[in-house]
């Protein structure tokens, strides 16, 4: 009878269909479950592994302390499946400070069955000394973790490697290739590491970089940019009391140009150039041959600092006077991180993955403080690059009480997780 009674079969129809509804809601909720689920199980193993990174200390000059993390590093890497290989630097970009040895990269490559592109990047040197551990060993109290390096970046590190376990958990070879990252000279700006960064992340759909996610977990997707110049003057030397006419006084030729470059500043879009150190002179009655000043400088675009360069070595060929002889170098301690498009989809879908957990995830394009090797990253691709997927906590470059905190560690590896997985299934273009 149906025509009579249409309605049961509607009825019918309509269960039928809500029931395929719920059982595909089902099966697409499910491997979420299980991420989560093994999110929570890897929470100790992480621990453990961070445990193990905080105790080998790994200043940016110790290459002993970065050649034994390194080997550690890749040691788990391996064990995980990755071609993996411990890196020298041969392409250094000296800075002034830059130390005479840099710190090994550990390198690893994950090859899939899609097509994506991914990279991970953390970075396994801190600013202490060796020594230093001692007064701030691994411990866990409360909420937190505590040690020496153990927010910035230790804690990077260890969630890489437990992500990239986490998958293989999962069995989710989805991505095309996902590449590991983890070098030995951040804190120093990455002088032997840079280029490498740039090369590798130039043809990724995304990288993420692990630096801690500061005390409310927000993504960040600017960084200002940090320069410095440093001005070089020589004049000659003379008595200043029996025959001053015959030097060329290296400290006024060099007032002239601090002078001359000090409205170089465009506050409103975040470019700054401010003289802060200079020295010149060796006795008071020596006319000086030589004088020196350094700036400081930040931008919140990478075309600001070559425009800003270009205008430094324009000014100095104005001189006071003319038989001195003016030098100015300009380095780019570490670019500034615009954010793109991509970085704002990959990040806008990390809010929905959050929400999953019943939490809100904060993201911020505004630059604010220092720069980071997401900036390095981000300098040849059009991919998404996002900062600040690490751990919350606190205490970077503090000599006491640096920590992270444990409730954060199963919401960043269920992040990190299904971004890779929303990525490489094409359900995050
Ligand atoms: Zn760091």
């Amino acid at each position: 009878m149906p025509r009579l009674h249409p309605a049961p079969s509607l009825v019918g129809r309509l269960i039928a269909s809500l029931w395929l509804t719920c059982a595909a809601a089902t099966v697409q909720a499910e491997p979420i479950a299980d991420v989560h689920m093994l999110a929570q199980q890897e929470q100790q193993p992480l621990l453990d592994t961070l445990r193990d990174l905080v105790n080998i200390e790994s200043g940016s000059k110790d290459i002993e302390g970065l050649n034994q993390i390194a080997e550690r590093v890749a040691g788990q890497l391996k064990q995980l499946g990755g071609t993996v290989e411990i890196l020298q630097p041969t392409d250094v970009y000296r800075l002034d400070d830059t130390p005479e040895k840099i710190g090994p990269a550990v390198h690893a490559v994950f090859k899939g069955t899609g097509t994506r592109k991914i990279m991970l990047i953390a970075h396994m040197d801190t600013v202490y000394l060796k020594g230093m551990l001692k007064d701030q060993p691994f411990r866990i109290d409360g909420d937190k973790a505590y040690g020496l390096g153990i927010a910035d970046d230790k804690q990077g590190v260890a969630l890489i490697l437990h992500t990239v376990a986490l998958l293989q958990k999962l069995g989710f070879r989805d991505y095309g290739t996902l590449t590991v990252l983890t070098n030995g000279d951040e804190e120093i700006s990455s002088p032997g590491w840079r280029s490498t960064i740039t090369r590798l992340a130039a043809d990724q759909d995304a990288v993420f970089s692990f630096e801690g996610g500061g005390t409310d977990g927000t993504l960040r997707l600017a960084t200002s940019g940090i320069g410095s110049a440093y001005l070089t003057v020589q004049g000659k030397s003379s008595h200043a009391g029996a025959r001053p006419e015959g030097g060329v006084n290296a400290l006024y030729e060099l007032s002239h140009q601090v002078l001359q470059m000090k409205d170089l500043s465009k506050p409103e879009r975040g470019l700054k150039l401010n003289w802060t150190v200079s020295q010149s002179g060796t006795n008071r009655n020596v006319i000086p041959a030589n004088a020196t000043a350094q700036a400081d400088a930040r931008a919140l675009k990478v075309s600001d600092f070559d425009g800003l360069e270009k205008e430094l070595q324009d000014k100095i060929k104005n001189r006071l006077l003319p038989d001195s002889k003016v030098d100015l170098k300009f380095e780019v301690r570490r670019p500034p991180l615009e954010a793109n498009e991509a970085s704002r989809r990959v990040a806008a879908h990390g809010k929905t993955i959050y929400q999953e957990l019943g939490m809100a995830l904060k993201v911020d394009e505004k630059a604010t403080g220092g720069g980071t090797d997401a900036a390095f990253a981000a300098l040849k691709t059009s991919g998404a690059v996002v900062e600040g997927m690490g751990l919350s906590g606190f205490g970077a470059h503090s000599n006491d009480a640096e920590y992270v905190q444990l409730g954060s560690i199963v919401p960043r590896l269920y992040l990190a997780t299904r971004m890779i997985m929303d990525l490489s299934t094409g359900k995050l273009k």
